[in-house]
């Protein structure tokens, strides 16, 4: 049976915080704000694929109040996120995902985004979707106040 599920996330664009996206750290005056590493494309991918197991968000699994989280590199939540899928007999057929924001371009980076999220994942690069759109300079990430972040995930449980 071929499951599928939605993933949303919104990180604020801060000074003095690295920019971290797909698990690369790209070159940018600002970063994202968050409790672990902030990694918006990885968040919403993460509860993509919680989703497909009808599971809860991220926050469930990896609370904000936990200090074993603090600065953590998002893809320890991948891994996790697929380590319920093999709990559970399943195997990721794909994940895609874009990212919304208005600076800084991230074409250039996609590469090894997609390499990081399929490693996290278990998964091949070929599996991995990301697109990335401005907001057209409206709105908050328009304003470059923050990135966004939406992503599906499709999974085979038996
Ligand atoms: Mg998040």
């Amino acid at each position: 049976m071929i499951h599928m599920g939605i993933g949303y996330d919104v990180h604020q664009l801060v000074e003095e915080r690295k920019l971290i996206l797909g698990g690369v750290e790209i070159p940018h005056p600002k970063g994202l704000e968050g409790h672990s590493d902030a990694d918006v494309l990885m968040h919403a991918l993460c509860d993509a694929v919680l989703g497909t197991l009808g599971e809860q968000d991220i926050g469930h699994f990896f609370p904000n109040s936990d200090p074993r989280w603090r600065g953590a590199p998002s893809k320890v939540f991948l891994q996790e996120a697929a380590r319920q899928v093999s709990a559970r007999m399943g195997k990721i057929i794909n994940v895609d995902a874009t990212v919304i924001a208005q600076q800084p371009k991230i074409y250039h980076y996609l590469k090894e985004m997609k390499a990081n999220i399929a490693a996290a994942l278990g998964i091949d690069a070929a599996a991995v979707g990301i697109k990335a759109t401005t907001n057209e300079h409206l709105g908050f990430i328009g304003r470059e106040e923050g990135i966004a972040a939406m992503a599906v995930a499709s999974v085979d449980l038996p």
